[in-house]
């Protein structure tokens, strides 16, 4: 048996450990006296477009165009309503040929970081704060996870310290944008200057250096935040997306990886994608969801609810007097922890029934992450159990 596999299932992480916890507490007593900020899981339906277009497929298709394999890479008019969908926001001229359909971003990513990692010395870097499964992701691979030390202050990427994690293995870097866990939006300045750094790395190493932009909270964003498409700022990028968060399909596993023309070697590494996709045995992403996705790919779910639910626990925290990252988009609030360690603040929270997940998980020390994808009520009911849970701590 792999050891490192039989590890890897015996220890679960963090966030399922709390979502577990949550439900005894809520059998314990009842759903609205447990204050579950624990994971990221919509809390508003899909667009209307989704269920009208199961209903559509099902009752004007036979089952083989509706459940039947797909290509491997995906049916052809889903790639092309998908290339279609992003010229029209871009102004890009994408086309079939450069969408690979996944379960996912987390097959988007798997997938492309097996299709890119030659050797263990290959490393690919993440700026903390990450989302934790990317460390699983590329250990998988065999390949070295690196972490680019947070900006405390912005939250954005830190550039001394990427200059010195950056080395001649680095094969790529995970940009995720609006962050999870931070909430953050990184500024176009900030990745304009991270496309001229890594430019002059790839002439100082003479080899490409990729930036994996990983981006299911594209559309979740606030206030006019604009969220960059990085192909056309940096040409050796490659898109991990998915529909997971922004029609509400988590269950679902659909996405795709985007390989622009202009990224190097970009027809061999779409042929190692389809490689990487076959060693993983995730070849053909759900059917039926590729044909949804062919008609709703313009659409989203309600991102209105996501704000007045941003404003509403952010306002509701910052007046109780804790510090928090204003979340810019997603739907995850940063909260400095009342004490170092954000696992004993965690404990402490959970006194109160509040579950909040610390920061350590996500590369960064003495903040907790609030996942406010949840109902109005849970975090209107919440405000009461963090202002004792704050008192707590004056005594
Ligand atoms: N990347 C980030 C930043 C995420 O937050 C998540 C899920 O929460 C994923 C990837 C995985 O998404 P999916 O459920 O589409 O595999």
């Amino acid at each position: 048996m792999n050891k490192d596999m039989l590890k890897l299932g015996s220890n679960r992480s963090i966030i399922r450990e709390l979502f577990e916890f949550s439900k005894l507490k809520k059998a314990e007593l009842g759903e609205d006296k447990v204050y579950d900020f624990s994971l990221g899981n919509p809390s508003v339906p899909p667009a209307e477009c989704i269920n009208e277009s199961i209903k559509d497929i099902i009752t004007n298709n036979n089952d083989t165009y509706s459940h039947g394999y797909t290509s491997a890479q995906g049916d052809n008019n889903v790639r092309d309503a998908i290339a279609n969908d992003l010229n029209k926001r871009y102004n890009t001229s994408y086309k079939k040929e450069n969408i690979y359909m996944t379960c996912g971003a987390a097959a988007s990513l798997c997938i492309t970081f097996k299709a890119l990692v030659e050797s263990s010395a290959d490393e690919i870097l993440a700026i903390a704060p990450y989302f934790t499964e990317y460390k699983v992701f590329v250990e998988g691979t065999g390949a070295t996870f690196k972490v680019v030390p947070a900006d405390l202050d912005t939250f954005n990427i830190n550039f001394d310290e990427l200059a010195k994690v950056i080395t001649k293995n680095t094969k790529a870097i995970i940009v995720n944008s609006p962050n999870n866990p931070s909430g953050v939006v990184y500024t176009k300045e900030n990745l304009i200057k991270l496309s001229s750094f890594l430019n002059e790395k790839e002439k100082e190493y003479n080899h490409p250096i990729y930036i994996i932009c990983d981006e299911p909270y594209r559309e979740i964003v606030y206030e006019g935040n604009v969220v960059s498409h990085i192909p056309s700022l940096y040409d050796n990028t490659i898109v991990c997306y998915s529909y997971s968060k922004s029609l509400s399909l988590p269950g679902e596993r659909i996405g795709y990886i985007l390989i622009p023309d202009k990224c190097f070697d970009s027809k061999d590494l779409y042929l190692a994608c389809l490689g990487a996709g076959r060693a993983y045995g995730y070849v053909c992403a759900p059917s039926l969801f590729q044909h949804v996705i062919e008609k709703c790919a313009t659409y989203t779910s309600d991102m209105n609810e996501y704000k007045k639910n941003r404003d509403l626990i952010y306002n509701g925290l910052t007046n109780i007097g804790y510090t928090c990252v204003q979340p810019q988009g997603a739907f995850y609030l940063f909260m400095k922890s009342l004490e170092d360690d954000a696992y004993k603040f965690m404990e402490r929270a959970k006194q109160f029934n509040i579950i909040v997940v610390p920061s350590d998980n996500f590369g960064v020390k003495g903040y907790v992450r609030l996942a406010y994808c949840v109902s109005d009520t849970t975090i209107k009911n919440s405000l009461p159990a963090f202002k004792a849970l704050f008192d707590s701590y004056k005594k």
